[in-house]
């Protein structure tokens, strides 16, 4: 299949040129749209056939259900039944945002795209281009992340390009996503909201409106299935095998893993603090990213650093964890995660394993 490549030129007419993408949505195409978190991979969420091309274009398991897009609150009423006062409640604080809240579904929604279960997540994108989108296709746009499955999502055009060019209908340029991690998940339909996947919209915000608001177990415990069907799968993942350091110590053990690396004669990328990145050797052997100087920043570029090693093809990565305070929960979430729960903990002097494996050069 040809791609065709939409780049937008912000001072012309967005719908005008948005209409033949959302002409090929509405034909049941596939076609990949900007949003603020990520890139998404939007089709027809009320056609099956439409949603099935997108588990096929994405090699998603078919347990994995997807989130529905729309462009007004309105359009939540014909999705949903059953709408709890919670729901209402974070619709009217949160949205347009990163925010997907999962609600009863309604029987226009097709078992496709919920992968069989009774419920529906939805989200309102805060992005001009989504929001357009979806308004001239005239229905809400199914969409997961824009990469192949098990691969760290797309925050820009050109990464989509590299998982889905000659595999779906289109892809839209639109800049660079700057919040770059995906949507806080809530479950609405709980006694107390919990929250299945971390994100944009963060706990603390999230108990500021509702008070009481749990953390899906199976997010933190290796041993309990998570309620969100894909947070099941090792996710956001870069090629290389990837270690995350936590703990105060993490910095002074970062140098320590990278010496190691090298010296076992392996290419490593290092994700970490702007002092521990400074101090590093200037060997054409280390690839090394510093974190900046926000959590806003790291969560916008975590994703194209990991596909950056990718591309300079290392051997290893390491990365140093961060506080798991508002956007960290998200950031320590997709970094846990990408390294497949490869986790190794810092102490004075020392590193100790915590899960997964420790590599053999240490
Ligand atoms: P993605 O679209 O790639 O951001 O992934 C969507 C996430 O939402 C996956 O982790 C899904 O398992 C989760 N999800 C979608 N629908 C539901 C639902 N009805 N209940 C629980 N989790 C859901
Ligand atoms: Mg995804």
């Amino acid at each position: 299949m040809k791609t065709k490549f939409w780049h937008l030129n912000k001072n012309e007419d967005i719908r005008t040129q948005l209409a033949e993408a959302a002409k090929l949505i509405r034909e049941g195409e596939v076609v990949a749209f900007p949003t603020e978190t990520v890139y998404g991979l939007g089709a027809n969420g009320l056609d099956s056939k439409a949603a099935k091309k997108i588990f096929a274009a994405k090699e998603r398991p078919a347990d994995n259900p997807l989130i529905l897009h729309i462009a007004d609150k309105a359009a939540m009423g014909l999705l949903a039944v059953d709408l709890s006062p919670n729901a209402v409640r974070l619709m009217d604080e949160f949205w347009p945002g990163p925010l997907t809240l999962i609600v009863n579904k309604s029987i226009i929604v097709p078992i496709e795209v919920t992968a069989g279960l009774d419920t529906v997540a939805v989200r309102m994108p805060d992005h001009p281009i989504a929001k357009a989108l979806i308004e001239l296709s005239g229905c809400p746009i199914a969409a997961p992340s824009a990469n192949k499955s098990g691969k760290p999502s797309p925050t820009k055009a050109t990464a989509v390009q590299e998982d889905m060019d000659g595999v779906i209908a289109g892809i839209i340029d639109g800049g660079i996503s700057d919040i770059g991690v995906e949507s806080t998940i809530v479950d609405t339909t709980s006694l107390v909201p919990t929250i299945l996947r971390p994100g944009g919209v963060t706990l603390e915000m999230l108990e500021a409106v509702l008070g009481a608001v749990e953390i899906d177990p199976g997010l933190l415990l290796v041993n309990q299935k998570p309620k969100a069907p894909g947070m099941k799968y090792r996710h956001y993942a870069p090629k290389a095998e990837m270690y995350l350091i936590e703990g105060v110590f993490a910095a002074e053990q970062i140098s320590f893993f990278v010496n190691r690396a090298t010296k076992a004669g392996k290419k490593i990328g290092v994700l970490a603090d702007a002092a521990t990145v400074s101090l590093l050797a200037n060997s054409s052997q280390v690839v090394a990213h510093s974190w900046g100087n926000t959590q806003a920043e790291l969560a916008e570029k975590l994703y194209d650093y990991l596909r950056c090693f990718d591309q300079e093809e290392v051997d290893v990565i390491v990365a140093q964890g961060v506080s798991e305070e508002a956007l960290g929960l998200a950031i320590m979430n997709r970094m846990r995660k990408a390294a497949g729960n490869n986790i190794l903990k810092a102490e004075r002097g020392k590193l100790l394993l915590q899960r997964g494996t420790i590599p053999s050069f240490l």
